[in-house]
């Protein structure tokens, strides 16, 4: 069989001369090394430029692909930070129009945000496309003979057949000190109504996590101001600590106690919101705002209502930028709100996309989803600066079940979990931290010396309380020892209640524990606790002045600093 020939069409308002006809098809001899049949089509809206296609290549001469060329040449330089203007200048002075090929695809088929387009062979996985009318999409597909592609706008703008060029770049977000304080989706772009954002840097969304060497052990403490937490299951900066639970279990405040905590300890915080509704995620940067975190915050939403490829960067997104404030020596804390629905825009997708559906119709690649995420989360080197990111993803649970597919997953990539049950949190018992099914695999490296000593074997305490607590629902005599442990256990589970945005410095959970291990509280009734609570912490900190100080500034307490206080906590409790 005869290869076919190699067909190339030229375009333009008026026919050819024979010169032009000759240099053009020896163009195409030089450019292809084949013989090319040429045929000429009229296109009265090309005035005096002309345009060339051969197969997916085309060679843009009209004043509309010159200036798309130009257009292109200015927006890669978005990123160059404040020397931007003399670029622009160089690029202008130094801009020739040249015969570039640019691969141009036509869309096929578009349906539900999602684009198939043909005859665009050399993307890359990842790649931003850019169509007709402005719209912006990612590669996600790489199928033998078309692409799949999802859309960041509204796909009513797209029509079949348009064209579809290459941006050449993956997907990335703008990053910069100015982000701090401010509202933004998914692309980076402002939606609290503010003015727009000077961006320091572009970093892709997607990034190899840090190696081996590039990391360095958890060593610092990233205090919650939850006690519960800070004494039995320590969080350390670059760690990943999932936040798990069925809904309406206080999974988001334990979150943001978190950021209201970090006030004055030199923190970013990223709390990124995926498929929530807008009025949830105002209302919490409304909350932000009045404790004074939101200096240090920033909140990226993908809301329920924004398209599902833009639920799915978001978590990228929000990392992008915490790396950026982690290479720069900073340290991060990001919270993704909630994994559960991300995974959920992702199978909306992947489905839409026609990839095959797995357990629970999730992709098989639903793993790879979080673990890639999670992993860059990373306490660095000193080589490198020494930040860290500290991830708090968030899962949601049904009826408690952790093992559940994507709960699975997310509990095998992360370094512990802070399990929330529904029954302490309707107890009233909140924050609700289940401690028997809790664990923080860091553990005691990332305490300071003051909470270590002082947390004691308060764990254990509470372990034994529930058990005797179930065993001894339905007796009614119970010798002296057994009951002295149970009011013990109730007393320490009324002390670990704190309401939400009230966290407590290291100092005074070093009193509440040490107090609350030599029994000072045995005789305090239920509803006097909190009153109680405050008035001791008042009375050791205005007394104990310097040991507080030094807990605070050093995280250090010798035995000597910790009796003054445990004395003078009796002392008061005398009183
Ligand atoms: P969802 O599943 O809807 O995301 P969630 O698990 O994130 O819920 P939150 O929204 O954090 O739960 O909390 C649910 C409610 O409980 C909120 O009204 C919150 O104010 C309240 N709440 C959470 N923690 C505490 C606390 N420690 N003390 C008092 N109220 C609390
Ligand atoms: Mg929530």
């Amino acid at each position: 069989m005869a290869a076919l020939n190699r067909q190339a069409v030229l375009y333009s308002a008026q026919k050819p001369s024979d010169t032009q006809w000759q240099r053009m098809e020896a163009f195409l001899q030089r450019r292809y090394d084949e013989a090319v049949t040429l045929s000429w089509t009229q296109d009265m809206s090309l005035k005096n430029g002309f345009r060339l296609e051969c197969g997916d290549d085309i060679f843009d001469w009209s004043p509309e692909g010159r200036f798309r060329q130009l257009s292109q040449n200015l927006t890669s330089l978005t990123g160059a930070g404040p020397d931007i203007i003399p670029l622009m200048r160089e690029t202008l002075h130094n801009w020739t129009p040249k015969a570039m090929a640019q691969t141009v695809g036509r869309v096929r088929a578009v349906q539900d945000g999602i684009v198939r387009v043909s005859g665009m062979a050399d993307v890359f996985y990842g790649e931003i496309l850019l169509f007709e009318s402005g719209v912006r999409g990612m590669v996600m597909n790489l199928d033998e003979d078309e692409i799949g592609c999802i859309l960041f706008d509204d796909d009513a703008l797209i029509q079949q057949g348009s064209a579809v060029y290459r941006s050449g770049r993956v997907a990335g977000m703008p990053v910069g000190n100015a982000f701090k304080g401010r509202v933004i989706d998914a692309l980076g772009t402002p939606i609290d109504g503010g003015e727009a954002i000077e961006a320091d840097d572009y970093r892709p969304i997607e990034q190899p996590a840090p190696g081996i060497i590039d990391r360095q052990p958890v060593n610092t403490p990233m205090e919650t101001g939850l006690m519960t937490i800070d004494a039995m299951f320590p969080i350390g900066r670059g760690q990943r600590e999932l936040i798990i639970g069925d809904r309406q279990t206080g999974k988001t405040a334990v979150a943001l106690d978190t950021i209201v905590n970090q006030k004055g300890k030199n923190v970013v915080c990223i709390y990124v919101a995926i498929g929530q509704k807008t009025s949830s995620v105002s209302q919490l940067v409304e909350n932000l705002r009045k404790h004074g975190a939101m200096d240090y915050t920033v909140v990226v939403s993908a809301s329920a209502s924004a398209p599902a490829p833009l639920q799915y960067i978001a978590p990228y997104a929000g990392c992008a930028l915490g790396e950026y404030f982690m290479y720069s020596g900073q340290d991060v804390l990001i919270v993704y709100d909630d994994l559960s629905k991300h995974a959920v825009a992702y199978r909306a997708l992947s489905l839409l996309l026609g990839r095959s559906p797995g357990r629970e119709a999730y992709p098989g690649d639903v793993f790879y989803l979080h673990a890639r995420l999670l992993e860059r989360a990373a306490h660095l080197s000193d080589a490198l600066g020494g930040g860290s990111m500290t991830a708090l993803p968030i899962v949601e649970t049904q009826a408690g079940d952790v093992s559940a597919y994507i709960p699975t997953n997310i509990i095998s990539i992360t370094d512990g979990q802070i399990f929330l049950d529904s029954d302490l949190f309707f107890s009233g018992q909140r924050p609700a931290v289940n401690i028997g099914l809790s664990v923080s695999r860091v553990g005691g490296d990332a305490q300071t010396k003051a909470m270590k000593k002082a947390t004691g074997s308060i764990r254990l305490d509470l372990a034994q309380y529930r058990e005797l607590e179930v065993f001894t629902q339905f007796s009614s005599d119970l010798d002296e020892t057994t009951r002295m442990q149970l009011t013990n256990g109730q007393m320490l589970m009324r002390l670990l209640r704190q309401k939400q945005y009230h966290p407590y410095p290291q100092h005074q959970q070093v009193i509440l524990l040490l107090a609350a291990q030599a029994r000072l509280f045995q005789h305090i009734a239920p509803k006097d606790m909190e009153a109680c609570v405050r008035n001791l912490l008042a009375h050791v900190e205005q007394t104990q002045g310097v040991i507080c100080r030094k807990i605070e500034q050093t995280g250090l307490a010798d035995a000597e600093d910790l009796e003054n206080l445990r004395s003078a906590a009796a002392a008061f409790m005398k009183g």
